[in-house]
């Protein structure tokens, strides 16, 4: 499916809203960028409604019946149309109904204050407001062929409205803890999606819903019934950055439910008129979608005054142009992941440290693998991967153990595996607090000196651990700690020799880091962070299941389509650069002398989209693939 997301947000203040709407050039616009669905409008963040509406908030200076002619003409060219409804922001029921804000423990009214231009919040714990917006989805349903709602802005702040307060005192949640509010406001949100879910589903099954609040995470898990598909927000150049889709993508995909990526066509975010991409990071951006299995929809603006952009739909079509030739290579396309990495909780960083580190070193490395929360499947991982700061409470505590019992294998760092102050059974790991020296030192040892013979410097504090078992690499204490009281040259203070404590230990059926050497690489970037997790890995994975040649800022994913019974072989080489406040791609980069081992079936037959046959040569176990030079993206075809 390929999306655009058409935003419409106006003032009132605007005039001839959809006056230049034809609603034909509209629909054969769209079918010649080849987009298959298109999200239209139904109600904006002002509150404004864009079609003959019985409620009192019609755009005052709406020109035509504005969706309904959107639908009528998409429909009888076979394009979709889910409806937008925007929830937490409606400035004209803010104005209206003071009380219907969300209110912080401090007493600030949530979203924008009245000295800035910008968005008010709206609480999702009022009665009033949901009645409201079920009048409007009972109309929309009655007035039109629905194929589904997008709601926007789905999400509670820890609201202490009276509405919450009450609440919150009816239900047993003390408004006086964050913690508790953070629960309640959780709840809320369930409550919310419940409702409108079933009110649609009531009245037409098939509708389509989702519920945008710009990521997802694994406390989507409880509400995931409410949702007939997932959207991943993430606009790079938006505010999201580029590491923020795969991260999500890798963990939505092992949700089971169909799903797309959002990015968008303006240069820098959301309602940016007059802002364009560069093609080649929208070309990077789909051909990235789809190589981690989601739909592409790319975020676009209507004109106030009801006609697409030209530029925009432009550079749509030409994007969809190179994704529809992909699609064949994309339906029922399953990742071939051996490595699960586990989330963290939540905290208040949209992307944990830890897990952005992980997600770059493993990628880097063209390792396959997913983000996994405690209900995944875990048995079809060769190695468990846990960052820095995964500690386990009882149940996941057994399952890791159960995993292991199994023959899988763990890569922990830091205070990851860690249950009320003890690594689980069969870890040779005694945790006995955390240490006095930061910065401190790792030295490798015998089996890891190709990564060198010095005191690398480890920029995180470590854990103190005590443990029989083999240390590949062992701490090094600085002369002292520098202080107010002591200190020596610019930063910390130089290495003193051996402290007698492991920085690596490794066993059996695990290796263990007592650095936190997944959050040292995405603060600090340091090489030698990365190397030790690759070195971790060749141990734990001696033979992966993608071996290349290929740079780091190669991205190598791999699919395989069970119907087609084919591998398909993503290769995309575009880097992000910073060139402004921003990381921008302007240009497709090429890749020479590539080779790339598979370790698959031999192939019956292999082809690239780009029509040249790569060399293939079936050894030991492995396919390898030669290209000469490609630029930008190649897409190899394996077939079993
Ligand atoms: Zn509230």
């Amino acid at each position: 499916m390929r999306t655009v997301h058409l935003d419409f947000h106006n003032s009132s203040l605007l005039e001839n809203i959809g006056a230049q709407f034809d609603p034909e050039s509209f629909a054969q616009r769209l079918l010649e960028a080849r987009v298959e669905s298109v999200t239209c409008f139904a109600k904006c963040h002002h509150g404004m409604i864009y079609y003959y509406t019985r409620l009192p908030a019609r755009h005052p200076h709406l020109e035509c019946d504005l969706l309904r002619e959107q639908i009528a003409a998409c429909h009888k060219v076979g394009i979709k149309v889910p409806i937008y409804i925007s929830l937490g922001f409606d400035e004209e029921m803010a104005k209206l109904h003071l009380d219907w804000r969300e209110v912080s423990a401090e007493g600030k009214l949530g979203g924008s204050t009245p000295l800035e231009a910008g968005w008010k919040k709206l609480c999702l714990n009022n009665d009033a407001y949901l009645s409201y917006v079920e009048e409007q989805i009972a109309e929309l349903l009655s007035l039109f062929d629905v194929d589904g709602f997008f709601f926007d802005i789905v999400h509670q702040e820890e609201c202490c409205c009276a509405n919450c307060l009450a609440s919150m005192e009816e239900e047993g949640y003390d408004p006086e803890i964050s913690q508790e509010r953070k629960a309640f406001a959780e709840k809320v949100l369930l409550r919310v999606k419940k409702r409108l879910s079933s009110f649609i589903w009531e009245r037409k099954a098939a509708s389509s819903v989702f519920y945008n609040a710009g990521h997802i995470a694994p406390g989507i898990r409880s509400s995931l019934k409410f949702y007939s598909h997932l959207e991943i927000e993430s606009l790079p150049t938006g505010g999201w950055g580029y590491d923020h889709f795969p991260i999500v993508a890798r963990y939505a995909r092992t949700l089971d439910l169909p799903y797309l990526g959002m990015t968008g066509r303006f240069h820098k975010s959301w309602a940016e008129y007059g802002g364009y991409k560069d093609p080649s990071a929208l070309e990077y951006e789909c051909l990235r979608t789809i190589a981690f299995g989601a739909s592409c929809s790319v975020g676009d603006q209507l004109l106030p005054d009801g006609r697409l952009d030209p530029i925009a739909i432009k550079l749509i079509g030409d994007t969809y142009e190179t994704v529809a030739k992909y699609e064949p290579y994309f339906q029922g396309a399953k990742p071939t992941s051996e490595i699960g990495v586990v989330m963290p909780k939540p905290t208040e960083k949209i992307i944990d440290d830890a897990l952005a580190g992980a997600n770059r070193i493993l990628g880097q490395a063209q390792y396959q693998f997913d983000l996994v929360d405690s209900r995944c499947d875990w048995s079809k991982y060769s190695v468990l991967l846990l960052p820095d700061r995964i500690e386990l409470s009882r149940e996941p505590a057994a399952k890791v153990a159960e995993y292991q019992q199994k023959g899988g294998k763990v890569l922990a760092s830091y205070h990851s595996g860690l249950c009320q102050g003890e690594f689980p059974p069969g870890w040779p790991l005694e945790y006995l607090g955390e240490s006095e020296f930061h910065p401190d030192y790792l030295m490798p040892g015998k089996e890891w000196q190709s990564l060198g013979q010095m005191p690398f410097v480890m920029h995180e504090p470590a854990a103190e651990i005590a443990s029989e078992s083999r240390w590949p690499a062992e701490r090094w204490q600085p002369l002292f700690q520098r202080s107010r009281r002591h200190f020596s040259n610019h930063f910390h203070t130089p290495p003193q020799g051996p402290m007698g404590r492991p920085g690596a230990v490794c066993w059996g059926a695990g290796i263990y880091f007592a650095h936190p050497l997944f959050t040292i690489y995405r603060k600090h970037g340091s090489p030698i962070a990365r190397k030790l997790v690759l070195a971790a890995l060749k141990e734990l994975l001696p033979e992966p299941l993608v071996v290349s040649n290929a740079p780091s800022t190669a991205q190598l994913l791999l699919n395989y389509q069970e119907r087609e019974k084919r591998y398909c072989l993503h290769i995309l080489h575009y880097v992000p650069e910073r060139r402004s406040q921003l990381d921008l791609i302007e240009d497709p980069l090429p890749l020479v002398d590539l080779e790339i081992g598979l370790r698959i079936s031999k192939p019956k037959r292999v082809y690239s989209l780009s029509g040249k046959v790569p060399a293939m040569e079936y050894k030991a176990g492995r396919a390898w693939i030669k290209i000469d030079k490609m630029v930008g993206r190649q897409l190899i075809v394996l077939e079993q």
